[in-house]
């Protein structure tokens, strides 16, 4: 089908955020299980259940101007969720886990927003009053859930995910002269990333 009007376009978006909606009902599910922190996963479950209902919204949309949701595959998407889903299969200690389920859930998010950012202003300039409504709520559904994970970040477990580092490297420490072997190459490989911060060394000092 050309698209020749911001409607065309309209449309080809709302189909794209169709299917890349309903590729997230699949994904979310796996992620839920995956995490560890029970405030984490009730959030993903939670945005479960909006993610099902944002789909509905759009099916009800497109069928109103007489337009099928289905027939259009959201590639973006299916990357984030193949990306998310090599993630799963990465040997991260738990809280580390977690915190890389969140940057990978807020991935998604920002994703979405963008594509439900345009079809809301696409919506306002055309005037369609009732699909505005329904798009905004979805849109600010997207923000909250974002703003969610990142509490959730923030609130403890990127501080957990860097503490589990910083005492694996020192039980290495302990152990290095003794012990060169693959475990060790490995995990300090896996926690090169949070070496700079301070937290790292107050919590070794306090220690020691
Ligand atoms: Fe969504
Ligand atoms: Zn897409
Ligand atoms: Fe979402």
């Amino acid at each position: 089908m050309p698209l020749e009007t911001l409607h065309d376009l309209w449309v080809h978006e709302l189909k794209d955020l169709y299917s890349a909606e309903r590729q997230l009902v699949q994904a979310l599910p796996k992620m839920a299980k995956a995490a560890t922190s029970d405030e984490l996963r009730t959030a993903l479950e939670n945005h479960l259940a909006e993610t099902e209902e944002q789909a509905s919204r759009i099916e009800q949309i497109l069928e109103s101007f007489g337009e099928s949701p289905r027939g259009q595959k959201c590639a973006g998407m299916e990357g984030l969720i193949e990306e998310g889903k090599d993630f799963l299969k990465e040997d991260a200690d738990e809280d580390v886990l977690d915190a890389g389920i969140i940057v990978n859930a807020q991935k998604v998010e920002h994703y979405e927003i963008a594509t439900y950012g345009a079809v809301v202003e696409y919506a306002r300039m055309m005037g369609h009053t009732e699909a505005l409504e329904l798009l905004e709520q979805t849109l600010q559904e997207e923000k909250n859930a974002d703003q969610l994970l990142n509490q959730i970040a923030e609130g403890g477990i990127n501080a957990l995910a860097e503490r589990d580092g910083n005492e694996e490297m020192e039980e290495e420490a302990e152990e290095g002269a003794e012990d060169s072997g693959t475990k060790a190459r490995k995990s300090s490989s896996r926690t090169t990333g949070m070496k700079k911060s301070s937290g790292r060394s107050k919590s070794s000092k306090a220690r020691n």
